[in-house]
């Protein structure tokens, strides 16, 4: 299948084992031969950290589905071999989700054999490092975006509120509501972050503090819209205080999995709770999404928000990313 030059390659990947005592970690050589299958070989040249790669390395949530497992959600890089039509080697792409690094060898390799319908060609306005700096936690933010699009929410209706600001989803949905318009509220728990989040685009500060604590059913009207990636009492009270048809874009947990509303705002104030699921976005959002990234969002903003990493740091960066110490984005450089 492959030339002789790429039968040769072998690379270092991280793999993820099972073992009585917990998951085991460590370095290996591979060879093409040792990879999953699929119709394109993907050389990878960046990946990324995303909470969901934190919780899978340090083994926190069972995110990893079949072991051994080479974790990394992400990828982006070149073909290097490609038996499926739409792909020939050389193509830039990138992958988000679909089970990679859960149940299919994932990003922290220096080669990825996957299905070509997982491919995202690279948009022309981006390397494959900017392609990893918004990474999944850019295409959630995106996706967001667009569901308070499709609902009504404009920069007309009222500002918009996005919680864990100092975050990667966060910092990307910050940036991109700005440049589209819209006065951005940060919630953060990080208020010593005030300039990098007003470098981004937020107009507004609010101690996540001020959100935690049961929820009233309703509270006054503030926000026309929201992106929540905190979801327990955090989305309970912003919920209360959207305004009248506003949305609320629904699409992490990190203050929490429950939800402990009332149907108050939905039947009282016609709010829409709109779910983000972006591993296994069909692949027409995901070029939608792609195309509007390449079109609504700044690069500067994207390189103030992103820090550059050799692969070999990402688990001492799954510690950190968990205790909610990353500020951004990660992109981690893969050597090969
Ligand atoms: P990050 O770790 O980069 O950002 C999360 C941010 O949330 C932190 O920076 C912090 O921001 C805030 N935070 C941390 N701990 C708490 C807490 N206990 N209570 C409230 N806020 C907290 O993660 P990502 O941006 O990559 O992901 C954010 C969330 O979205 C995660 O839960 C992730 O699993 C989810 N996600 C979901 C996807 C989907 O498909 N639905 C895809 C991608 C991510 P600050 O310090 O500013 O408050």
């Amino acid at each position: 299948m492959y030339g002789k030059e790429l039968e040769m390659e072998d690379f270092e990947a991280l793999m993820i084992s099972k073992e009585a005592e917990g998951q085991k970690l460590e370095w290996r050589r591979m060879a093409l031969d040792d990879l999953m299958e699929g119709d394109v070989t993907v050389r990878v040249t960046h990946t990324t950290i995303n909470y969901k790669d934190g919780l899978a390395i340090t083994g926190k949530s069972p995110i990893i589905r079949r072991y051994p497992m080479i974790p990394g959600i992400d990828l982006a890089g070149v073909v290097a071999a490609s038996t499926n039509p739409d792909f020939r080697p050389g193509d830039r792409v990138l992958a988000t989700g679909w089970g990679l690094g859960e149940s299919h060898f994932g990003g922290y390799a220096g080669f990825a054999r996957l299905r070509g319908e997982w491919l995202v060609p690279l948009p022309a306005g981006f390397t494959t490092a900017n392609a990893m700096a918004i990474g999944t936690a850019g295409f959630t933010a995106m996706c967001s975006v667009l569901a308070l699009e499709a609902h009504g929410v404009t920069p007309e209706r009222g500002p918009v509120l996005v919680t864990g600001a100092s975050g990667g989803v966060g910092g990307v949905a910050i940036a991109i509501l700005s440049r589209l318009g819209y006065r951005v509220v940060a919630a953060t728990g990080r208020m010593g972050e005030r300039e990098y989040l007003e470098g981004l685009g937020a107009s507004e500060l609010i101690d996540r503090a001020e959100l935690t604590g049961p929820a009233k059913p309703l509270w006054r009207e503030e926000w026309a819209g929201a992106i929540d990636t905190a979801g327990g009492d955090i989305l309970a009270n912003v919920l209360s205080r959207i305004k009248y048809r506003g949305t609320v874009a629904a699409c992490g947990l990190a203050a929490g999995m429950e939800l402990a509303t009332t149907v108050a705002p939905f039947i009282l104030r016609g709010v829409t709770l709109a779910g983000i699921s972006s591993v296994m976005a069909p692949r027409e959002l995901r070029l939608e999404a792609w195309a509007r990234l390449e079109r609504d969002l700044d690069l500067k903003k994207l390189e103030s928000m992103t820090t550059t990493r050799p692969l070999r740091d990402v688990q001492e960066l799954a510690e950190e990313i968990l205790a909610g110490r990353v500020r951004g984005r990660v992109v981690l450089e893969v050597a090969g």
